[in-house]
């Protein structure tokens, strides 16, 4: 009844599109020879590098996540080496099945579905490795599924402390441009990227940053297959070797205009938005959750939450599930499922949800969806505590003042 107006995917990717970005992209197919578009590309590369914070390589490749997966997976890795995977949801086992699949021995430290790595669970593994048989540790930052937030400096400075030589590769999905990266000053490797979370694009990028160390000790790596190898993409000379055969033209516009908005924004300020309107959420939840002991945010310390993505539990099943389709509905808002919380046919998956801030979101847009749940929660009587909009909007007022 009131869903009419414009309508709003709060769900972690595909994040909101950018009317700039959309108009950028609305164009006559471009010359991929010679004009606009391959001047355009060679902006890209340095943009790319700021974005993440390194000095090192930049490579799209036309794919989704999964894809870029498998273009760090099939670079990094011969047959039959060994990787040692931090996982915190499904994203980070998604990587290792990625990997196992390819002929990797992917050996899997499981931090569940509510807590970030444990480094001292780390240490102790990469103590254990005394031969240093794994080649690299792969890690998700932001892990989409249960909003989790690794410290990834904090990995590295364990490999470090013990020695490891192992390369450190992290999935920025669902982080880049919307928390914090500092690839090289945090001795990152591999970063992995895609276009439709915080670069506020259409799915169809995958990206990669790798640095030099990587590239020297990965020239061995047999996995490759010719569409996936890094070296050609990193050492082009002509423009379709970026690609290995037709660019990606009408994504490559879009992106040219995202990274231009995050510039005009500035980084830091684009980070700081993120931080505002994840506490936003957060504190909504908190104020819910005394008053039903069954909504609670997925993540108890904030300092372990990531800022584009917020895993809550909203039961008793199936409550997360009727407010999902009551705001779709409704209010024209569309929050994400639960994912890997709980398998599909299981009751309990009914009782998870998960809101997105990430990328293209401002406070109206995400105070406007915890406004429209409220509604939702008293149109279908799901009990909740009071002060969850003035929690909101209190922490926004704050975030502004402290800004000025
Ligand atoms: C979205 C996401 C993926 C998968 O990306 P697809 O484009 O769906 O293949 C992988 N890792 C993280 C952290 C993500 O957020």
């Amino acid at each position: 009844m009131l869903a009419n107006g414009r309508p709003y995917l709060a769900i972690p990717g595909p994040s909101a599109m950018p009317d700039r970005v959309l108009a950028a992209m609305h164009r006559a197919a471009p010359n991929i020879y010679a004009g606009p578009l391959p001047d355009l590309v060679e902006t890209l590369w340095p943009d790319l590098r700021r974005l993440a914070g390194t000095s090192g390589h930049v490579g799209i490749w036309i794919a989704n996540g999964h894809g870029a997966w498998e273009a760090a997976n099939a670079n990094l890795f011969s047959r039959g080496d060994k990787a040692l995977v931090l996982a915190t949801g499904r994203f980070g086992i998604g990587w290792a099945e990625s990997a196992r699949a390819l002929g990797v021995e992917a050996e899997m430290l499981d931090f569940g579905r509510a807590a970030p790595v444990d480094l001292s669970r780390l240490e102790v593994a990469l103590k254990a490795d005394h031969t240093h048989a794994f080649k690299a540790v792969l890690v998700t930052h932001v892990d989409t599924a249960t909003s989790v937030k690794n410290d990834v400096a904090g990995i590295r400075a364990v490999l470090d402390a013990v020695g490891h030589p192992a390369l450190l590769a992290v999935d920025c999905i669902a982080s880049m441009g919307c928390d914090e990266m500092r690839m090289d000053d945090w001795g990152v490797d591999l970063i992995v990227g895609a276009s439709q979370k915080g670069l506020m694009v259409p799915p169809g990028l995958g990206l990669l940053w790798v640095s030099d160390r990587a590239v020297e000790r990965c020239r061995q790596s047999d996995l490759r297959t010719p569409y996936w190898d890094w070296r050609q993409r990193f050492t082009a000379t002509e423009f379709w070797q970026y690609w290995n055969g037709t660019a990606p033209t009408h994504h490559l516009f879009g992106l040219r205009e995202s990274l231009d908005m995050i510039a005009e924004e500035g980084l830091e300020n684009v980070w700081a938005r993120h931080a505002a309107l994840a506490r936003s959420v957060w504190a909504a939840f908190e104020a819910w959750g005394q008053g039903n002991s069954q909504i609670r945010l997925n993540i108890a310390g904030p300092a372990h939450r990531g800022h584009s993505v917020t895993a809550a539990r909203l039961g008793p099943a199936p409550n997360a599930t009727r407010l999902r389709a009551w705001l779709e509905k409704n209010a024209g808002v569309t929050l994400g499922i639960g994912l890997g919380m709980a398998a599909p046919d299981d009751p309990a998956y009914h009782g998870f949800l998960r809101v997105a801030h990430m990328g293209h979101v401002n406070a109206h847009m995400t105070l406007g969806v915890l406004a429209t749940m409220q509604a939702g929660m008293v149109a279908l009587d799901i009990p909740h505590g009071p002060g969850a909009l003035d929690a909101a909007a209190r922490v926004v007022a704050e975030a502004v003042a402290g800004a000025a």
